[in-house]
């Protein structure tokens, strides 16, 4: 983590992996069970598969059970309900993700709010919603993606009590339980979207911005304000002839403006994507060990 400006996602996401690791272990020890995580996966879309593939890699990797059920482009609402019945009933199984987003024809409020909620590793049951945006409630669990953010702000030991935090983006995944986590932190919070008017205004207030828009660089440098915190969060794949893969992922900001501007900045890759893997993994063994505690 020696690298000045950069938030290295990618190296403490290695280190939680590396904690997790050693806590399960020990836990195995203990108990002769590993923390099961079973993630669906419905169709074929490639970005969705390379997000699940990473996943059941990186649970191996500490030593989870990990369980992946592919089903097809096809199935239906009923059948996918059952599995995840099956799921919920499996003593293996102490984690459920479903991947999204769900194909047209199936209610995903509907599958989200089948897992059952010890199981919901993440956080997108209305009941660890409703936790989460109540103050004073100990949250269950919490989104993997803002989870992340926060964390990594932590390991870098990035002041946010008192600090104006701006979000962009206001989906159900990032933006709002992201706003929600720093807002119990103590944060003023300010939440932009896409009627927002005058962005680079509200931008330039941020001590932290955390950008999840799914606009390729979108933000400018110069909005920015200077020695501030930016999180992005975006993935955007853009074209590039220069690459064998025919393009390249990019972030919410533009990188180069902002590099020289800011405090602190999360690269992408290998900044918020892998914190989110590892923090779907402590989502986990947390489950398992609220399991052995209930017991
Ligand atoms: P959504 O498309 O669900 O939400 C985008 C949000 O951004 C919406 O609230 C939308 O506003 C707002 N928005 C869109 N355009 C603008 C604009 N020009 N100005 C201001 N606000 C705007 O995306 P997600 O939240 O799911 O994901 C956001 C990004 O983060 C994507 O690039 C995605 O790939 C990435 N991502 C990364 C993850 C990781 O692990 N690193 C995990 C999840 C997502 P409105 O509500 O008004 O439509």
């Amino acid at each position: 983590t020696n690298q000045g400006k950069i938030l290295d996602g990618k190296a403490i996401a290695k280190q939680i992996r590396k904690e997790l690791e050693e806590k399960v272990n020990a836990l195995y020890q203990y108990y002769a069970m590993r923390p099961g995580l079973a993630v669906v996966l419905v169709g074929n879309r490639k970005d969705s598969q390379t997000y699940v593939r990473n996943k059941g890699r990186f649970a191996k990797e500490v030593g989870l059970e990990s369980f992946t059920h592919h089903l097809p482009e096809s199935v239906t609402e009923t059948s996918l309900l059952e599995v995840i019945d099956k799921l919920n009933e499996d003593p293996r199984v102490h984690g459920i993700l479903v991947q999204l987003p769900l194909p047209g024809h199936i209610s995903t409020e509907k599958v989200l709010q089948r897992i059952d909620v010890s199981k919901d590793v993440d956080g997108f049951h209305a009941e660890n919603v409703g936790r989460l945006c109540t103050l004073k409630r100990e949250p269950g669990f919490i989104p993997c993606t803002p989870q992340g953010c926060l964390e990594l702000l932590d390991r870098y030991n990035i002041p946010i009590q008192g600090k104006h935090a701006v979000v962009l983006g206001r989906s159900n995944i990032v933006g709002i339980p992201t706003a929600m986590l720093l807002l119990r932190r103590n944060a003023t919070v300010q939440i932009c979207h896409s009627y927002t008017e005058n962005l680079p205004t509200e931008v330039s207030k941020a001590d932290i911005l955390v950008a999840a828009i799914g606009k390729p660089e979108w933000v400018s440098g110069n909005w920015l304000k200077p020695n501030s915190v930016v999180i992005d969060v975006g993935i955007n794949a853009v074209q590039d002839a220069n690459s064998s893969r025919g393009y390249r992922l990019v972030g919410d900001v533009r990188w180069e403006e902002a590099y020289p501007r800011v405090g602190f900045i999360t690269p992408v890759p290998g900044g918020v994507g892998p914190m989110t893997i590892a923090m779907l993994l402590k989502n986990t063994v947390k489950a398992f060990e609220n399991r052995i505690k209930n017991n």
